[in-house]
């Protein structure tokens, strides 16, 4: 007995770092939407992460190499940060974080954790490093519990729940009919987009990652609730001197960022913190005048409402 437990538990465990990986990938691209190039190194070393520094050395990409989207990019990102990527529609936000990932490779040009060029190191650690919550996240046809599990499936019961709270989902999952059992996915009860973006935060707090990637990751909530759930990130984020990256349209999501990087066709058009940005009167400057026109706008309406 003694000498056959010893294999299953090691399946088990291949087994749970399988689901996990797979997991990883399909939450952050659509898996069936495009094929795997991406293989380690025949003597891929595990990431060593020390600070958690990200670095991008001219870098230049494109889907397609006859269509580049990011134009020798150079970025630093520094350890135990909040920075935002910000910038118009279709500039490569998105496709800086799939890089960090090693969905694709560069086709010049390197990208750096903590020193390391990622195309050297394992797959498997570099995706065990970070955590994702994407601007769409998949359910699994399981109960709602199972599916913020897959954040570790280690966790207890009660890890769970205490994830969920912090995420401020717990309210609303202990309203379903069968609470944490309630079937969810494809052939379970629908939850709404909001839901689902708390539910990836859950999920995110159980793998409590080094490196955080977030895409839109509040753009489904109500201001209210953006706000206390980007509260409570932020707290967790300090206190555990994480790096993170926050993908962003609505700019009064990633204002207090220490960092705000502002793409524009592929290349860095300005950087700093919101209050610099503002002095330089660029474009920062620009988007940001926009959108408080627009917010003001949606505020008067909003009064407007209430007192009917
Ligand atoms: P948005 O703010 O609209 O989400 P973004 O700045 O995050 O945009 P990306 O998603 O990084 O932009 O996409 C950059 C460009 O690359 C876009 O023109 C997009 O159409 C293109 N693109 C993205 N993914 C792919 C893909 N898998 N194959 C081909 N082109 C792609």
């Amino acid at each position: 007995v003694f000498q056959l437990s010893v294999p299953l538990n090691f399946l088990g465990s291949v087994y749970r770092e399988l689901r996990q990986s797979l997991l990883d990938m399909e939450t952050l691209f659509n898996l069936q939407k495009v094929e795997l190039k991406v293989r380690d190194k025949p003597n891929a070393k595990p990431l060593l992460l020390s600070s958690g520094e990200l670095k991008f050395e001219n870098v230049t990409f494109g889907y397609r190499p006859d269509r580049p989207i990011l134009k020798n990019l150079n970025l630093t990102i520094p350890a135990g940060k909040k920075i935002a990527i910000v910038g118009p529609s279709g500039c490569g936000k998105s496709t800086i974080l799939r890089l960090l990932f090693r969905y694709y490779d560069v086709q010049e040009g390197r990208i750096l954790i903590d020193g390391q060029d990622i195309r050297d190191v394992s797959l498997e650690s570099l995706r065990k490093a970070i955590g994702v919550v994407p601007q769409d996240t998949p359910l699994f046809n399981d109960t709602i519990g199972h599916n913020i599990k897959y954040g570790n499936l280690e966790a207890t019961d009660e890890q769970i729940v205490e994830a969920a709270r912090r995420a401020h989902v717990h309210d609303t999952i202990s309203n379903f009919p069968d609470g944490y059992n309630t079937m969810v996915g494809e052939r379970g009860m629908m939850i709404s987009g909001g839901e689902k973006q708390r539910l990836a935060v859950s999920r995110l707090i159980l793998k409590d990652p080094p490196l955080l990637f977030f895409d839109e990751a509040t753009s489904a909530l109500d201001t209210h609730t953006e706000q206390a759930l980007l509260s409570h990130i932020n707290s967790i984020l300090k206190e555990k001197k994480r790096t993170s990256v926050f993908v962003a349209h609505r700019l009064r999501t990633i204002y207090d960022s220490d960092m705000i990087i502002v793409l524009k066709a592929g290349s860095v058009a300005e950087s700093g913190t919101h209050e610099q940005l503002i002095d330089r009167a660029g474009l920062y400057s620009e988007l940001w005048s926009a959108q408080e026109t627009l917010f003001a706008g949606a505020d008067e309406k909003e009064v407007v409402e209430e007192e009917k």
